[in-house]
């Protein structure tokens, strides 16, 4: 089994229009990799963490995005309620 680490997230404009949410993850080696990849990859028994600026946080699978009726899936997250770079969605944008 793999281990990844994701240090930069990239968002794009949910369907709605009413916010950016989650597109996909890029890791220490460069790679982007779709949420759909990243859940996969979990199912598979891969480990994927965070790692930025100290802080680092394990990736679990949500079926939806957080935000609202938001259909967006399969979703991903660490600490959804912190505010640092321990939550998945306050990374730096790739
Ligand atoms: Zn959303």
């Amino acid at each position: 089994m793999a281990a990844y680490t994701v240090t930069k997230v990239r968002k794009e404009l949910s369907a709605d229009r009413t916010h950016r949410h989650i597109e996909g993850v890029c890791t220490t080696a460069g790679m982007h990799y779709t949420r759909a990849q990243v859940v996969a990859s979990i199912d598979a028994g891969n480990t994927w963490r965070t790692s930025a600026d100290g802080y680092e946080a394990t990736i679990a699978k949500i079926t939806f995005c957080p935000v609202g009726a938001c259909m967006a899936t399969p979703y991903i997250k660490t600490n959804p309620d912190s505010t640092r770079k321990d939550n998945l969605e306050n990374l730096d944008p790739c």
